[in-house]
């Protein structure tokens, strides 16, 4: 496996893989099998380059956030790497990324300011910046996303559509840990009582879409949603989350909430983002 730590490098690399299929899993590190799950799919997308990058983008954190504490361990995270066949680990630097003077900012109006966009200001512009630059230098035929990261996932999409960037994007289902908590390179500052809580996050997003598949179809439930979804929240807070975000049910394609139970739920989505002492779990299923 070549770990290439700057741009040149990965450039050096470029021509002695053309004509294969470029798989991309773009990553912060600290990897779990979440993460794995998305080299997996990559490869079942027929992807025989496969090309990773390690990166704590400092752009997409608030400076309130924990972009300092972000957990890092690249060494194994390498190790992980290379054990499922990854080709290739792009591993820059802030300073290689953003050189001096860079000014280029990437914002995809609407679905960046749903869900979290109120509560994490910048950051998918931050996102969205950096995931552009790394397709540019990466140049991918398919690139992976968790769906753990659902809003990302749908504003990585419409960039792709927007721009015409002919990348093909796959989005993988979320890898649980048996509680049913979504694996997450931050699950790792639990301690044991707040993991067995983190897991109510799961357990609350199925009894809440139980609640809502019983609405009847149609009418306009709008107030009749607002009160399930205030009861999925009394659960979180009952289970110990001090400050719940959101718990929202929305349409995938605008992220914007839904106001009647439709006829095909399934192009819907249940989101929450909640608070467990400092550490903020977001999590989501299809409705
Ligand atoms: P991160 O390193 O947290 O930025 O995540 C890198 C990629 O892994 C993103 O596309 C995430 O959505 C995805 N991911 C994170 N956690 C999971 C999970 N539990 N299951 C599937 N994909 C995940």
């Amino acid at each position: 496996m070549m770990v290439s730590e700057s741009i040149a490098s990965l450039r050096g690399h470029f021509t002695e893989n053309s004509g294969k299929k470029r798989g991309f899993i773009p990553t912060m590190g600290a990897l779990h099998d979440g993460h794995m799950s998305l080299v997996e799919q990559a490869r079942r997308h027929g992807a025989d380059y496969l090309i990773a990058s390690i990166f704590v983008n400092p752009t997409q954190f608030a400076p309130h956030e924990d972009f300092s504490k972000y957990p890092r361990s690249l060494e194994a995270d390498l190790a992980k790497l290379a054990a499922a066949g990854v080709h290739e680990v792009f591993v820059p630097q802030a300073h290689d990324i953003y050189r001096d003077g860079f000014a280029t900012e990437v914002t995809i109006r609407g679905l960046s300011e749903q869900l979290c966009g109120p509560f994490r200001p910048g950051h998918f512009a931050g996102v969205a910046t950096v995931v552009l630059k790394l397709f540019t230098l990466v140049k991918p035929h398919v690139a992976v996303f968790g769906e753990k990261d659902f809003q990302q996932l749908q504003i990585i999409r419409r960039m792709v559509s927007d721009l015409e960037l002919g990348i093909e994007i796959i989005g993988v289902p979320t890898l649980r840990e048996s509680s049913g908590l979504a694996q997450s390179s931050r699950n790792r500052y639990l301690v044991e009582n707040e993991r067995a809580a983190a897991a109510q996050i799961y357990a609350t997003l199925l009894a809440t879409r139980q609640d809502l598949l019983q609405l009847p179809t149609g009418t306009d439930s709008v107030e009749k949603i607002g009160e399930i979804l205030n009861q999925g929240k009394a659960k979180l807070t009952a289970a110990g989350f001090m400050k719940i975000d959101y718990l929202a049910w929305v349409w995938n394609d605008s992220l914007l909430p839904v106001t009647a139970k439709p006829q095909k739920t399934q192009a819907t989505r249940l989101a929450v983002a909640a608070f467990l002492g400092h550490i903020r779990l977001i999590d989501n299923i299809a409705v």
